[in-house]
């Protein structure tokens, strides 16, 4: 029996993932799941695992390419209520894996709680950010992560402190098949003063940045010391392209789409720039964009 027969409610087969991410491109799922409650999740899960099915989690694909043939096995959406909601007792705020970073930002500093405001303008889930340990020199999500409530590959719903995980540059050690929530320890401020910062970070963060209007990713981790953009720069591949895929005329660490390109692109234009700036500044970069 197929996911579809055991959960038609909320399944699709043969789904497009592309209007999923923010490439806006790539191939279609086998199974999409978008289960309702975490006891809908973990069934899904158990299902897959007897049925030998791969499981897939996409968060705001903002980190994330699709390649362009067919992803075998299921690819799941934390999108109902369970899996969004924000709550706070004192300087702690929890959040649903699957809710918005922007809304928990937003909802930190309107309740006078520092510590995630620098983050804004960086656009993903809570569960893909946490994950990815997304930041800057400013400040990593990390530091304010206080528990971790993750759904094991037992189907066993498990919480992980602070000093039982590993983060280092854009990257964690959390390899459990779902983050459902987090917990995170805040600072009690001025509600202004959180404001103020986030209001400068913003200005910072988005001039960084490809232009809103087009979909970009970012490609490589910064080295130690080093940033991949300088050294994309230093090997003289700033204008790089590869079919409709380019590198960003504001930061070249970052690939833009064009209308057209294929995740076949993008992975050419990555390899191309990785090899050459190998070549040419003897540096290794590694890729940070997850591939499916
Ligand atoms: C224009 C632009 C600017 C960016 N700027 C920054 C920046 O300044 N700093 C920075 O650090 N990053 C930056 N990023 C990268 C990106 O925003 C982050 O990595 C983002 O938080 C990814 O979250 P997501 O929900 O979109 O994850 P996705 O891209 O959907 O997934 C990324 C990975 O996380 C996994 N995942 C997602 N949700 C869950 C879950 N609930 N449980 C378990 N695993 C999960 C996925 O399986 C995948 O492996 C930028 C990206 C873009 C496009």
């Amino acid at each position: 029996m197929s996911l579809v027969d055991q959960f038609p409610d909320i399944t699709k087969s043969n789904a497009p993932l592309a209007p999923f991410t923010h490439l806006k491109i790539g191939g279609p799922a086998e199974f999409l799941v978008q289960p309702r409650t975490v006891d809908e999740l973990n069934a899904v899960l158990t299902a897959c695992q007897r049925d030998n099915v791969p499981v897939r989690m996409l968060g705001g694909g903002f980190n994330l390419l699709v390649q362009d043939d067919p992803i075998r096995g299921a690819v799941i959406r934390l999108v109902a209520e369970p899996f969004t909601f924000l709550k706070h007792v004192s300087t702690r705020v929890t959040a649903g894996g699957g809710g918005q970073l922007f809304d928990l930002i937003a909802f930190a500093v309107r309740h006078g709680l520092g510590g995630l405001e620098t983050l804004v303008g960086i656009r993903g889930t809570v569960g893909g950010s946490v994950r990815c340990n997304v930041g800057d020199r400013s400040g990593e999500i990390s530091q304010t992560v206080r528990t971790v409530t993750v759904l094991t590959d037992a189907g066993r719903v498990q919480e992980r402190g602070r000093d039982e995980l590993t983060f280092s540059e854009h990257q964690s050690d959390l390899d459990e098949p779902v983050i459902l929530s987090v917990e995170f320890e805040l600072d009690a401020e001025p509600p202004a003063a959180v404001l103020k910062r986030m209001r400068k970070a913003w200005i910072q963060r988005k001039a960084a940045e490809p232009l809103s209007g087009q979909a970009g990713v970012r490609l490589f981790r910064n080295p130690p010391g080093q940033t991949a953009a300088t050294l994309i720069d230093r090997a003289q591949m700033t204008k790089a392209k590869f079919g409709g895929a380019e590198l960003s005329e504001r930061n070249s660490n970052y690939a833009v789409a064009h209308p057209g390109t294929t995740a076949r692109d993008i992975l050419h234009l990555v390899e191309d720039v990785r090899t050459k700036v190998k070549e040419r500044t003897g540096v290794s970069l590694e890729r940070e964009l997850h591939v499916w």
